[in-house]
C-alpha cells in the first residue's frame, strides 16, 4: 500500500512510534508547551532536556493523552494515540506517586498486565511468570512480595521499570528515571534501556543530567517551553542550544556539570 501511495505522490504515511504535531499545553494563560512539532525514531534513544519548568514533564504527559492540549496531534505508529495505548509504556516522575499506597511489589508490576488481563481477567501462570522475569531484568527478583512503600527510592524506580516492561511495549516513556536514584540503580537502568534499544524498541526519557547524555542517548530534544533544538545528542548540545534554553542558568549548570 505504501508503495501505491508514493507513486501518487501523496505524502508517504508517518510510521514512527510518535509524532507529535502543533501541540500547545496550558494550565493557565500562559502555554506550558508551545507549538512543539517532533517526532521520536523507532529504535531510538532520545533524552528530553532542559531546564525546570520547560515543560518536559507537561509534554510527555499530552503526548500521552493524560493531559488535554489546547491544541494538537499525537499519533502513534501511524494510528491515533487512543489505538495504540498497548504498545506504549510510561514510567511517571517517581516524585509524581503515592508511596504510601499499600501494594505489593509484584502487584505493582502486574499492573503492566491490566491490558492482557482485562477487568475480570484471572491470573495465569504466564502472568505471573512475564511479571517474575521483568523484576529479574531490573535486578529485583527477590523483593516481589515486598511492600512498595518500604523500598529505596532506587528500587522503587526499578520496580516501575519493571511494570514497564511487563506491558510488552515497544515505545517507552519516561520521566526523570535516575532523579533520586543510587549509582547501582542508574547503571541498572540504563542496562535495561539499551537492551530495549538493541530489540529494535524505542526509548523517551526526560533527563536532567547534560553531563550523562550523550553516553545514554542517541538524540536529544532540548525544550524550553518551545523546541529549541532536535536531533544527535552533539548537535543539540551546543553551547547556543543551551544558553538560548537555559538562559542565566547556565553558569550554574556547568558548576554543576563540572
Ligand atoms: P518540567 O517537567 O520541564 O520541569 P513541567 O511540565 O512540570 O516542567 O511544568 C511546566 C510549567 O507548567 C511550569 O511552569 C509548571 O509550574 C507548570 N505546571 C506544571 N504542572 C502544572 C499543574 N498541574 N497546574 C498548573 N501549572 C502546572
Ligand atoms: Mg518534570
Amino acid at each position: 500500500m505504501g508503495i501505491e501511495l508514493l507513486r501518487g505522490g501523496a505524502e508517504p504515511p508517518d510510521l514512527n512510534p510518535l509524532t507529535i504535531r502543533g501541540l500547545t499545553v496550558s494550565y493557565g494563560e500562559k502555554p506550558a508547551v508551545f507549538s512543539v512539532d517532533v517526532s521520536f525514531r523507532a529504535g531510538q534513544m532520545t533524552a528530553i532536556i532542559g531546564p525546570n519548568g520547560a515543560g518536559k514533564s507537561t509534554l510527555l504527559k499530552a503526548a500521552l493523552g493524560i493531559l488535554r492540549p489546547l491544541s494538537g496531534r499525537v499519533t502513534a505508529y501511524g494510528r491515533p494515540l487512543g489505538e495504540m495505548r498497548a504498545r506504549i509504556a510510561y514510567v511517571p516522575q517517581r516524585a509524581s506517586v503515592d508511596w504510601e499506597f499499600p501494594a505489593r511489589v509484584i502487584d505493582v508490576v502486574m499492573m503492566g498486565l491490566y491490558r492482557d488481563l482485562g477487568l475480570l481477567g484471572r491470573v495465569r501462570p504466564h502472568h505471573r511468570a512475564r511479571a517474575t522475569e521483568s523484576l529479574a531484568r531490573v535486578g529485583m527478583e527477590g523483593f516481589a512480595a515486598r511492600q512498595i512503600g518500604q523500598l529505596s527510592g532506587g528500587q522503587q524506580q526499578r520496580v516501575f521499570l519493571a511494570r514497564a516492561l511487563a506491558q510488552g511495549a515497544d515505545l517507552y516513556l519516561l520521566d526523570e528515571p535516575f532523579a533520586g536514584v543510587d549509582a547501582a540503580t542508574e547503571r541498572a537502568i540504563v542496562d535495561v534501556l539499551k537492551g530495549l534499544k538493541a530489540e529494535g524498541k524505542t526509548v523517551v526519557a526526560v533527563h536532567h543530567d547534560l553531563t550523562t547524555a550523550p553516553e545514554y542517548f542517541d538524540r536529544a530534544l532540548l525544550l524550553n517551553t518551545s523546541v529549541i533544538a532536535e536531533g544527535p545528542v552533539a548537535e543539540v548540545m551546543t553551547d547556543a542550544n543551551l544558553r538560548a534554553a537555559y538562559g542565566g542558568r547556565l553558569g550554574a549548570m556547568h558548576a554543576a556539570a563540572g
